[in-house]
């Protein structure tokens, strides 16, 4: 049996998307920007898709832009936000995609910025009165807080933080990576400045997200180049890729309740499988299905022996799960996650994380291969 339970890295592509890319591909191959009929025809196709996208969030066309990805949208609500509005204080927490911490730090760097990281617990829950501290000390700063983390699950609250930020006059991104197109995401009440997506993690296409920017929020052009993105990003569109992120995300939306309840399930049901057969096993950030990305799993286990081979012996028994973010494996150092919230670096963590086309006899399937793991090296 090969299972794959990593989809927080990535997700397999819902035939209705590639169906709808192929189409696109095969038939309409004009420039966007070409104003003859090829052109305009492949134009109203990306609009209409910005459409759709704007329609699901419940905000308005003009304030969605394209990008290649979570990481672009990141760098650019982050890197744009502050040197486009004279912001000189930053507060993030040290549980960020590096996406976002690592543009941080490039800014800090630079001088551009001082940048405050908050204080997390074990659980991974930022300290939001240490929050509110430093925004009344520091008006006109730019928060990055993150809505769930892609390595433990840990939400946070970014409606009552967004309220805070108004507050104090502060510019606020999310990066929703991990949590667009698994809940609903309503940008009018939200009030936030930015937001972001990335295709591949809701069964969409690798390589296309978009940027969410408040139309309060002002920046500038993020590429140069043509007049695309309404001039704020240059370059061709990704055609294939907006029309099947744009399908991934209305599929989403008109499933989510049902694709919540199964995969919740699905978690639920690993979570009592380990208790019931993995003696000391414990999970990493916050498991309540309140406070947890119901998509992640950080499961600690107690085999220490086991430290660098967990990952390896699962993977040749066919099931691929991973140790933290993807975009940080192939770097020595442990994941930055799991060392800010003081998980213990001797016992092996292993990040389980599932979507609608995995079944609880796959997990049926890991449990009996993590139990002949960690019994055989008792
Ligand atoms: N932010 C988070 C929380 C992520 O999990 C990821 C992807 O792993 C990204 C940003 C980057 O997204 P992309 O792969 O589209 O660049």
């Amino acid at each position: 049996m090969q299972v794959y339970f990593d989809n927080a890295a990535t997700t397999a592509l819902d035939p209705r998307v590639v169906e709808a890319m192929v189409e696109i591909m095969e038939f309409n191959y004009g420039n966007p920007s070409s104003i003859h009929a090829h052109g305009r025809q492949v134009k109203t196709i990306v609009e209409r898709a910005r459409k759709t996208v704007a329609g699901l969030l419940n905000t308005s066309p003009s304030e969605i832009f394209f990008t290649s990805g979570g990481t672009e949208a990141d760098n650019t609500a982050i890197a744009r936000g502050i040197l486009d509005n004279g912001i000189s204080h930053a507060i993030t927490s040290p549980l960020e995609h590096h996406a976002v911490l690592h543009t941080l730090e490039a800014l800090e760097q630079s001088g551009a910025i001082k940048l405050s990281l908050l204080d997390v617990d074990r659980l991974g829950r930022v300290d939001v009165q240490q929050l509110e501290q430093l925004l009344a000390n520091n008006p006109r700063t730019f928060v990055s807080l993150m809505h769930a983390n892609n390595e433990i699950g840990t939400l946070t609250d970014i409606e009552y933080i967004s309220a805070l930020c108004k507050q104090y006059r502060s510019i606020f991104h999310s990066d929703t990576v991990q949590t667009m197109a698994h809940y609903v995401h309503d940008l009018t009440k939200l009030q936030i400045d930015f937001v972001t997506g990335s295709a591949h993690k809701f069964h969409g296409p690798k390589g296309v997200g978009f940027l969410y920017i408040n139309h309060q929020t002002k920046i500038k052009p993020f590429i140069y180049g043509g007049a695309q993105e309404r001039n704020m990003r240059g370059g061709t569109e990704n055609v294939y890729g907006i029309v099947g992120l744009a399908k991934a995300l209305e599929i989403a939306y008109s499933e989510m309740d049902d694709h919540q309840r199964y995969i919740q399930g699905l978690k639920d049901y690993m979570i009592a499988q380990l208790r019931e057969h993995i003696p000391d096993v414990r999970f990493n950030g916050d498991i309540t299905p309140e406070n947890s990305l119901y998509t992640v799993l950080n499961v600690s286990f107690p085999c220490t022996d086991m430290s660098d081979m967990m990952l390896f012996s699962l993977d040749i028994s066919g099931i691929s799960a991973s140790g933290g973010s993807a975009c940080s494996s192939g770097s020595d150092i442990g994941s930055h996650v799991l060392q800010a919230i003081g998980a213990d670096p001797g016992r092996p963590s292993v990040r389980f994380s599932f979507c609608k086309n995995n079944t609880r006899e796959e997990i049926d399937f890991v449990i009996g291969k993590l139990k002949a793991l960690c019994l055989e090296k008792a």
